[in-house]
């Protein structure tokens, strides 16, 4: 069990005290009477004209260059809680020492991290909230961020800039991600709603918000809502492209905990609502601080190329292949 015995455990409670109060009502779910569909009778905000989850169609994005995605303090070791919370499992962790994001589509502050939690599916082809071309991921980490100037999740959630929320996509697999088993193996502890569990050992951000490999700056950005109520329209939303690796067997443990429903939490994503006015924009960095910067900006050049002016480009291709096709008639 959690047990505050040091101020660093206090700070925690603090905050659980603060994500607890910014909680929504208790009678919403993912079936039946207290399913998404009626959210909207008992939270306005629910059937708003800017909610989330969208599907992000990639031909009717708006290519965009934002400054670089910067990130600090996700390599700080924290003591960490889990919590069952009847419709997802949330990690929060000790923030004596902030970490923070800004920069990329967050041009007018710093956003501090306040929980983490996940969305999945009944099996492995649904689970995710966004989808990409109407592709479902199996699973989908939200790390959810508040606007430093508001000082609190709480008071953020009343500003339309007030929350971040970075999210990442994840494939089923047959290999399992090792940095993932620290929470997998945790599950079973907070099978039960309200249960929680301290982890034996300090958590880093950096392992889930910034794992290897992932192109951080490879991301789709939007304006949206909390997708669960209630529902409010604050959050800018950066949905990284390339998705990550857990294994079936990992996706399956999420299944297990129990629902505020009373059953299996099997299911825990919202669907997709309308795009309605809104543009997603695609990040397509003009310059990136690493090694491979030759390479990345070209290839992200070229792609915008393609997108501005793709007919234009065929035409180009079409011409080249006429002058070879006349040479090679001519050469023979
Ligand atoms: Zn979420």
């Amino acid at each position: 069990m959690f047990r505050p015995v040091t101020p660093f455990c206090a700070t925690l409670i603090g905050l659980l005290a603060i994500s607890r109060s910014a909680e929504a009502h208790r009678e919403f779910g993912y079936n039946g009477a207290h399913g998404p569909s009626h959210w909207g009778d008992d939270y306005q905000t629910c059937i708003g004209k800017h909610q989330s989850p969208i599907n992000i169609e990639e031909h009717d994005v708006r290519n965009a260059s934002y400054s670089s995605l910067e990130f600090s303090g996700l390599d700080v070791p924290r003591t960490s809680q889990i919590t069952n919370n009847g419709h997802t499992v949330m990690l929060v962790m000790n923030v004596s020492v902030p970490a923070r994001i800004f920069g990329g589509p967050l041009a007018n502050g710093t956003y501090v991290f306040e929980q983490m939690h996940f969305h999945w599916g009944e099996n492995d082809t649904e689970g995710s909230e966004d989808l990409i071309n109407n592709h479902s991921f199996a699973m989908e980490l939200h790390a959810v961020f508040f606007k430093e100037d508001y000082r609190s999740m709480t008071d953020a959630i009343h500003h339309s800039d007030g929350l971040a929320v970075l999210a990442y996509f994840f494939e089923a697999d047959d290999e399992p991600n090792l940095a993932y088993d620290q929470i997998v193996t945790i599950l079973p502890r907070v099978e039960a709603v309200d249960s929680k569990d301290v982890f034996t050992d300090p958590l880093r951000l950096e392992d889930f918000l910034k794992p290897k490999d992932l192109n951080l700056q490879n991301y789709f950005t939007y304006s949206g809502s909390l997708t669960t109520p209630p529902c409010s329209e604050v959050v800018t939303w950066i949905d990284f492209k390339e998705p990550l690796r857990l294994s079936h067997k990992q996706i399956a443990a999420f299944r297990g905990i129990s629902s505020a429903e009373g059953q299996k939490l099997t299911h825990n994503f919202r669907p997709v609502q309308p795009l309605e006015d809104r543009i997603v924009y695609h990040n397509i960095p003009a310059y990136q601080m690493n090694p491979d910067n030759e390479l990345q900006n070209h290839i992200s050049q070229h792609h915008r190329l393609e997108k501005i002016d793709h007919s234009g480009q065929n035409k180009i291709s079409a011409s080249v292949f006429l002058i070879f096709l006349a040479l090679s008639i001519h050469l023979k």
